[in-house]
């Protein structure tokens, strides 16, 4: 099924995981595919080439997803350091292990990079690749967007500029980076709304269980930490269960409050911890109950 479909029936709650590094076997991933299955979301995303992650595993662990799990499977792929005929090879993948959902990024420049495509062979944005995907081929195309505005960009509005391009590619559903106060997202889906960008947005959330890893990630994204949630960094950030149990509930809350707000979907970024994911989905069971008057469509 194709995601943009299942947004027919708010709100989407989603879950990303990353594959294993490239010298790990496959089968580390898969007890988390396992327990996060479970939770019955409504699809599962898995991440390319992210954080030193392996860009070979995502193809086989989405093809499990979707046919072992019988999940909609979302698979990641960036363009920016791949050829056309590259792409061209794990789209065939995918295809062949019917996977109809991918998001279609850029990536980021690696460090100490200048990076300037001399040939058509290579792409220069995530909107190059979605006109790829979407010239030939039937694919459901999600892309990135962010709430505060992309790192490399000098001002929101330009950012917004390029993400209606996007749309205008054909995108057909943007899930966002990462932030942890809501009014970003608010105000960024009014913006959406004057520059007339009516794709399902779905609201990336990290709950944060680990003080360097957020630190580490916050530098990278630029993602703002509000004051309440430094505080929970500064007192329990060396008590790793403290800082779970508190980061837990802090991801609980904006969730509770972008579903009581309406938003479209949310897209839960479980760093491979089903366990936490676990814990933030019984705390809204009832919440995801009361939409549509019965169970909705995802955990
Ligand atoms: P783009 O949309 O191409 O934008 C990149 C920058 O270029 C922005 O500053 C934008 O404003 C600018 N820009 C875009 N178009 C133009 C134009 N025509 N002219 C001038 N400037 C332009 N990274 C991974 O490596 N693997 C992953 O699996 C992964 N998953 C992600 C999932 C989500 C939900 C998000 C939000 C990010 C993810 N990333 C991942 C990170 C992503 O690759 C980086 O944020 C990357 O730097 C930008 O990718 P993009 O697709 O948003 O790029």
């Amino acid at each position: 099924m194709k995601i943009k479909e299942l947004f027919n029936n708010k709100p989407v709650i989603s879950l990303e995981i990353f594959p294993p590094k490239p010298e790990a076997p496959i089968d580390t991933v898969l007890d988390t595919i396992d327990a996060l299955a479970d939770l019955k979301p409504g699809f599962i995303s898995v991440t390319y080439g992210a954080g030193g992650s392996s860009k070979a595993h995502t193809v086989k662990i989405a093809d499990i997803i979707k046919n072992k799990y019988q999940i909609e499977a979302l698979a990641h792929l960036t363009c920016i350091n791949s050829t056309k005929a590259e792409i061209e090879d794990t789209l065939e993948q995918l295809r062949m292990s019917n996977i109809e959902n991918i998001l279609a990024l850029r990536g980021d420049i690696p460090f100490g990079e200048s990076f300037s495509p001399s040939d058509n062979s290579h792409y220069r944005y995530a909107e190059d690749l979605i006109t790829h995907i979407k010239a030939s081929d039937s694919f459901c195309v999600g892309a990135a967007c962010y709430p505060e505005g992309h790192i490399e960009c000098s001002d929101l509005i330009s950012d917004l500029k390029h993400l209606k391009q996007k749309a205008e590619c054909g995108a057909d559903f943007l899930i966002t980076q990462l932030f942890f106060d809501n009014n970003y997202f608010y105000s960024f889906l009014e913006k959406l709304d004057i520059l007339g960008v009516s794709l399902p947005v779905s609201a990336g959330i990290m709950p944060v269980i680990n003080k360097k890893q957020i630190e580490r990630i916050t530098g990278l994204c630029g993602a703002t930490l509000p004051v309440k949630f430094k505080r929970i960094l500064d007192r329990y950030g060396d008590n790793s269960e403290a800082l779970k149990e508190a980061g837990i509930a802090y991801a609980t809350e904006q969730i509770i409050d972008l579903l009581s707000s309406g938003a479209d979907g949310i897209h839960l970024y479980t760093m491979n911890r089903p366990e936490v994911a676990r814990n933030i989905v019984s705390h809204i069971s009832n919440i995801r109950s009361s939409f549509n008057g019965s169970e909705s469509p995802g955990i």
